[in-house]
């Protein structure tokens, strides 16, 4: 535990080590065995020049970009390098965020507030839409109509009938979080157009790996603002562009369309305020070490780290395809690989493949959708790929031998059950009290079974148990 307050200041020296040793604990960032939560590119010196960069500008405030020209410079450079890369042309304008929700709530709030008139404004997305739009219309109060996709796609005939006179957003992925698919974006961004709604296409995860993808011929569509109907889209910078959390670019087809993304107040007896997103003052570290990054790495740099990456799944998803007791669960035409199991039980799976050292992301099950293991593959595992597939076979040879979950009768629950107490008391049954999440199969199993109402009570009281002040 560490004291945030001592009483006397702590040398520089031991606080850098407390926070070294803090960081033991977490899953490793570096090594391409982690796949979710981070984006690593395996290159040389590029943590260096990023934490230089991010030093750099720690301390400016994008408050004001008058104040603070240099990160206006930087902001417009971010932009116009994900203008370029993403289809857009003279038209084009956008903002820098601090990262794809962010990104969401802004696009969301645009529409939204083009529409004054339109008392219960609606967004329009495919069950496979990113959780974010969920809290964008949520924050915004923006009513979602949630469209079933057909075989993990966005289906353009349902979702054109999900459309009606208050939809004001309607949007899909390219690709989706969960699965690594692109929804057929010309088709959908062809029926905004002629319903004359605003088309946000979610490329958060993919858009800075897919046109390189695309650019050595993948057989994947058009996603962009080169599509006719797309009016915005987002990149984060810190997935596939590799920078430091903390920054996401939303562009718009034309500055008319981005105009009521922007927050303006003059009434009050302070500054005026012109904010284009959610937070007012705001670091230049992220930025910066974006633009950095950007720089170090460049256009040819991207294209190299989007060869290994998909040499990589390649890798990857051949050795689920040989492996009996998993299967692909979606094509792996992207970045992401995403298995089920077939007589064996996932989530012991995922505790397995831990156990050896791959970090896996278990999907619960959702709808008629079962549930799947999620790999975000990046350019650091193009160097380990080749030693997952024995590990997989022992994971799953591990997972058969040790059986699936059962677990004792639990009492029914519901969302208004969930107490604090009960949480508690559930988490020391657990065994999650000691902090020690390597055995995570019952409590997945737990959840799974959960519906999504109970699955978040459960979770958000776990949360909170953890939240606690120290
Ligand atoms: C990651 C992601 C988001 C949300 O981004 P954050 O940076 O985590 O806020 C939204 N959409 C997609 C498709 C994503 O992969």
């Amino acid at each position: 535990m560490i004291n945030a307050l001592p009483e006397q200041g702590v040398p520089a020296d031991q606080v850098l080590a407390e926070l070294r040793e803090l960081r033991t604990a977490d899953l490793p960032t570096h090594g391409g065995r982690l796949f979710a939560y981070v984006y690593d590119p395996a290159v040389d010196g590029l943590d260096e020049l990023a934490r230089a960069a991010y030093a750099i500008s720690a301390q400016v405030n994008g408050l004001d970009p008058t104040a603070f020209p240099s990160l206006l410079a930087m902001e417009n450079a971010l932009v116009g390098a994900a203008a370029r890369l993403l289809g857009g042309d003279a038209e084009t304008v956008g903002s820098v965020t601090s990262g794809g929700t962010e990104s969401l709530i802004l696009a969301v709030k645009a529409a939204r507030d083009a529409h004054p008139t339109i008392a219960n404004p609606r967004l329009v997305v495919p069950s496979t839409a990113h959780a974010a739009f969920a809290k964008a219309a949520h924050y915004l109060r923006v009513e979602l109509d949630v469209v079933p996709v057909k075989g993990l796609r966005a289906d353009p005939e349902a979702m054109a009938a999900a459309v009606g006179p208050d939809t004001v957003l309607i949007a899909a992925s390219a690709p989706s979080y969960a699965h690594g698919v692109v929804d057929p974006i010309p088709q959908l961004a062809a029926i905004a157009a002629e319903r004359g709604v605003r088309f946000h296409v979610d490329a958060c995860f993919g858009g800075w790996v897919l046109p390189y993808l695309r650019r050595f011929g993948a057989d994947l569509p058009a996603f962009d603002l080169s599509v006719p109907g797309v009016t915005s889209i987002s990149v984060d910078l810190h997935k596939y562009a590799y920078a430091p959390k903390g920054v996401s670019v939303l562009l718009h087809r034309t500055e008319t369309l981005r105009l009521p993304q922007y927050f303006a107040y003059a009434d009050w007896p302070g500054y005026t305020m012109i904010n284009p997103v959610i937070s007012s003052t705001r670091s230049g570290g992220p930025i910066a070490a974006a633009v950095a990054t950007l720089r170090s790495i460049g256009d040819a740099g991207y294209q190299e780290l989007a060869l290994k990456t998909r040499e990589a799944v390649r890798i990857l998803a051949d050795a689920v395809s040989a492996t009996d007791g998993v299967r692909l669960y979606a094509p792996a035409e992207t970045s992401v690989v995403c298995l089920s199991s077939d007589g064996v039980d996932l989530f012991v799976l995922a505790d397995e493949l831990a156990a050896r050292g791959w970090h896996t992301q278990p999907q619960m099950a959702y709808a008629d959708l079962p549930p799947t293991i999620h790999l975000t593959v990046t350019a650091a595992v193009r160097s380990t790929a080749a030693d997952f597939a024995p590990d997989l076979t022992a994971a799953v040879a591990a997972a058969k031998a040790r059986g699936p979950i059962e677990l004792p009768p639990l009492p029914p629950l519901t969302p208004e059950m969930i107490t604090p107490a009960l949480i508690a008391d559930l988490a020391e049954g657990l065994g999650l009290g000691g902090g020690d999440f390597s055995q995570m199969a019952a409590v997945n199993t737990i959840l799974n079974a959960a519906p999504p109402a109970l699955r978040e009570a459960l979770l958000t009281g776990f949360l909170s148990l953890l939240q606690r002040p120290a």
